[in-house]
């Protein structure tokens, strides 16, 4: 594959007017010539090769460095589908070669100063540090501990810079208070029901309070999404602060595609002051879906596992990315979002795993049609030992037509709609909306009695108005006041 793969995809424009030492640009030179026909190597300047089975994740389109996105299929990469998603092929060959548990250290996002240029350089510099004479002894040694060991030495440095310092462990939260009412009523054993409502493309906020009044009795929380689909609308930290002000818990979810690592820590900060709690991180929908004429198609600065890591590193260590010192640590309740049914889900699982490592407390995942599907892919979760470790909450959409049904199953990255639902809408006719009611209720049945879940979060499309009987039908009103 690497061998008819174009070499140099990214290079910044000032690149070739650096000034750097003959030996420095003959060693890039040495390093892209080598690298490029062997691994399909972009010259990130970061390389991570080893950790992702010797394929070269910059090949993404989104450049994602810590696994595939919730779109990522067998087949084709859902962004250019002419071509096959590298992080399925990252994951097929590190589980075929034994190597997959190099996929759980969270890796950090690039240094761009380096980008376009060599990593080889690092790598002798550490190898003077260790001493070259004691790493080729190390390496000779026939106790593959002392290998492993005299390896990491030379080339944790490199992969791991001291402001990131990855690694592939669970760090629980140290914030023993819950930070908001949704992380307050999973720690107390509630099913909880949450849902989003669509930020306004108007600043006009009426209708958007309205919706807010129409669900908030109803659910645990309120998700409010940045710029869904590629598509701008009012900002979800605008809409969030709004529900504050109301009283709702909301749910601020924040994409790598429109954030980079200044915005994050400052919006987060900003969030967190306007009494926003709950951050959902993801990476998000590639612009590519998006409305026209498209933006960047380069790589994210982050993805959504770097977005928690650094979250979480902000209000366990109280720190910056760079190192400076928060003197007052935010809280947060940190959530990622999960795809059971992109790739396989014994992979996503792999994924999802990482998220909860790196500080994810809540899944909340893509829509779920398929209850053996997310069966699967619990059962995954489960053998990992991390269900106890994190709250799942399962995305549900009460379908209201045909088209809808068939643009969920073809054109939304990692939704499977399986035949029988279709059949069922499709035989409805005019009773298509009832019947898609009908099937959310006997899903959320089914998936209220299964090992892990904590929640259902119901994604209405703007019809809010069917979130109070699917709470209400499902059983779920557990108080008087209503709420569930
Ligand atoms: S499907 Fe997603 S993870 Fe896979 S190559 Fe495309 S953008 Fe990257």
């Amino acid at each position: 594959m690497a061998l008819f793969t174009p070499v140099r995809r990214w290079q910044p424009p000032f690149l070739p007017f650096k000034r750097q030492k003959f030996s420095l640009r003959l060693l890039a030179w040495i390093e892209r010539v080598v690298k490029g026909p062997l691994f399909g190597c972009r010259m990130c300047g970061n390389c991570l090769l080893q950790e992702t089975a010797f394929i070269c994740p910059m090949e993404c389109p989104k450049g994602l460095r810590n696994g595939p996105c919730g779109g990522s299929t067998p087949e084709y990469c859902y962004v250019d589908k002419t071509r096959k998603c590298v992080w399925y092929l990252i994951y097929r060959r590190a589980f075929s070669k034994g190597r997959e548990e190099k996929l759980m250290e969270v890796l950090p996002p690039l240094d761009w100063e380096k980008v376009g240029g060599e990593t080889w350089a690092d790598v002798v510099r550490q190898l003077r540090k260790t001493g070259t004479g004691k790493f080729f002894r190390g390496m000779l040694s026939r106790n593959p501990e002392v290998r492993n060991e005299t390896w990491e030495n030379v080339f944790r440095p490199v992969r791991q810079p001291e402001w990131w310092n990855g690694d592939a462990v669970y760090h629980p939260s140290s914030n023993h208070e819950s930070a908001g009412s949704l992380e307050r009523r999973l720690k107390n054993g509630e099913f909880v029901f949450t849902t989003e409502v669509i930020p306004p493309l108007h600043p006009d906020i009426s209708r958007l309070k309205k919706n807010i009044e129409a669900v908030k009795p109803f659910v645990s929380a309120l998700n409010f999404t940045d710029n869904s689909a590629a598509v701008p609308r009012m900002s979800g930290q605008a809409c969030c602060k709004v529900a504050a002000s109301m009283g709702a818990d909301p749910v601020l979810q924040l994409t790598g595609r429109d954030n980079n690592r200044y915005s994050l820590q400052a919006k987060a900060l900003g969030a967190n002051m306007e009494g926003i709690k709950n951050i959902l991180c993801i990476t998000g929908d590639s612009p590519v879906i998006g409305s026209k004429p498209t933006g960047s198609l380069e790589m994210f600065d982050l993805d959504a596992v770097q977005m928690l890591w650094i979250l979480r590193r902000m209000r366990d260590e109280g720190k910056y990315l760079d190192g400076r010192e928060i003197k007052c640590k935010p809280s947060y309740f940190l959530g990622a979002a999960a795809s059971p049914f992109a790739s396989k889900p014994k992979y996503q699982a792999w994924r999802e795993h990482k998220k909860v490592n790196a500080g994810a407390q809540f899944l909340q995942t893509n829509l779920i049609f398929d209850v053996d599907g997310l069966e699967e892919w619990l059962e995954e979760l489960y053998r990992k030992d991390i269900l106890d470790k994190v709250y799942i909450i399962v995305g549900i959409a009460p379908l209201r037509s045909l088209r809808m049904a068939n643009h969920l199953r073809y054109e939304v990255p990692g939704v499977v709609v399986p035949d029988s639902v279709v059949r069922r809408i499709e035989k409805a006719g005019d009773e298509a909306g009832e019947e898609g009611i009908q099937i959310a209720l006997e899903l959320t049945e089914k998936i209220r009695k299964m090992r892990g879940v904590n929640g259902i979060h119901l994604t209405t499309m703007g019809c809010e108005s069917t979130v109070e009987r699917i709470v209400r039908e499902s059983g779920a009103i557990i108080d008087d006041t209503g709420r569930p």
